[in-house]
């Protein structure tokens, strides 16, 4: 039934992969090769329904065109969705019947890890297929320190945008989750003398936080209407919606999670409310500049990587200018940008 797909532009590819005996159910959705193989990491997640997780495999594929197009990274956008519970249904056949398909797809798709997917995995598929990036045995490895390098000086960039300086000191910054990348940018805010405010669902953590940062620490969705200047999600998608955006105190978000916007009129409520947006997939890039540099000649260099990294700053100053200059969101913006990429390389 193809009436879910209306509102999808085109993609060049959508592939099933099926072994009943092995337990596999996977899509692979190629949204772009223009700009080079299509990649992006591989979720595992129980979908309620397989047109479920098409139409997850198809949005989440159609992201990563446009965060590698706009990360400048000779790099198309694909994602894969293994429609199993990760808990229970992810077994080693399970994982060779995969990488099977991975092999078919070499040239045209590179996979990654995503939510439900472990190193460990993407290790044992890549001895299994070549098409694998983000493993630990020559490969890039941990992509979160790299996430919150992009995200810190992205951060930065909203606020010299803001206020027209990127000092720290003082400056209060309410972070939405300590997990990898939220604690490692506790870290880089705490250097330069912010004040934090933090919340996570793992006590330990927020009690680790206040130790180490002084960070005042709110439970629950208290972070949201926390009396700061900056908010960093880095926990859920979704987290910008009608329902949110009124109670924010702060006047820019930016931050790693992916999927903020919960619709794609959020953004226009960001504006009325005066608040910046850095748009997710521009300023949590750093993870997939990290992957791409195992393409580079010569290898994987990490040397290479942070200069890329840092550059999401004037991407994003860009793009807050343009969306000055046009009266439209940042979120706009970015995508015309990224579409304007992809275009000009098509012809
Ligand atoms: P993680 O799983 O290491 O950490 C997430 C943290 O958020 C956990 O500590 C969890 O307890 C906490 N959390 C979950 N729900 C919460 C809630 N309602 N309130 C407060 N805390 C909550 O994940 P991560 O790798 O640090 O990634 C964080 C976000 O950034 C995710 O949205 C992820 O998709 C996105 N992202 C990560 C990378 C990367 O390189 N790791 C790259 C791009 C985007």
């Amino acid at each position: 039934d193809v009436a879910h797909l209306d509102g999808f532009d085109h993609h060049e590819q959508v592939w099933l992969g099926r072994d009943t005996a092995r337990g596999l159910t996977a899509i692979v959705s190629i949204h772009t090769t223009v700009l080079g193989p299509a990649l992006g990491g591989t979720r595992i997640w129980p979908h309620i329904s397989f047109e479920a997780g098409v139409i997850d495999a198809l949005r989440l594929s159609r992201g990563m065109t446009f965060k590698s197009a706009i990360a400048g990274l000779p790099l198309g956008g694909g994602k894969a969705v293994i429609i199993a519970d990760a808990k229970k249904d992810k077994t080693p056949a399970m994982l060779e019947a995969y990488a099977e398909m991975l092999n078919t797809l070499a040239g045209q798709y590179i996979t990654a890890e995503d939510v439900g997917m472990t190193l460990a995995d993407a290790d044992f598929l890549a001895e299994r297929a070549a098409n694998v990036s983000g493993t630990t045995k020559g490969g890039s490895g941990n992509p979160s320190p790299f996430t919150a390098q992009g995200t810190f000086v992205g951060l930065k960039a909203a606020l010299r945008h803001r206020t027209g300086s990127d000092n720290l000191a003082g400056i209060r910054v309410a972070v939405q989750g300590l997990g990898s990348v939220g604690w490692s940018l506790c870290e880089k805010l705490q250097a330069e003398g912010a004040v934090l405010t933090v919340s996570d669902l793992d006590a330990a953590r927020t009690a680790r936080a206040a130790e180490k940062f002084g960070a005042t620490v709110v439970s629950g969705d208290a972070i949201l209407s926390a009396d700061v200047d900056i908010f960093a999600p880095c926990a859920l998608g979704g987290i910008l919606s009608a329902e949110t955006i009124p109670r924010l105190k702060a006047k820019i978000v930016a931050g790693a999670a992916n999927n903020q916007l919960a619709t794609a009129e959020d953004g226009m409520r960001l504006i009325e409310r005066g608040i910046l947006y850095a748009p997710d997939y521009v300023i949590n890039a750093g993870g997939v500049i990290n992957v791409a540099a195992e393409m580079a000649e010569g290898g994987y260099s990490v040397e290479a990587v942070s200069p890329r990294v840092e550059k999401i700053a004037d991407t994003l100053t860009a793009i807050f200018q343009r969306a000055d200059r046009e009266g439209r969101t940042t979120d706009a913006v970015a995508e015309a940008m990224a579409r304007e990429i992809v275009e000009a390389a098509r012809k």
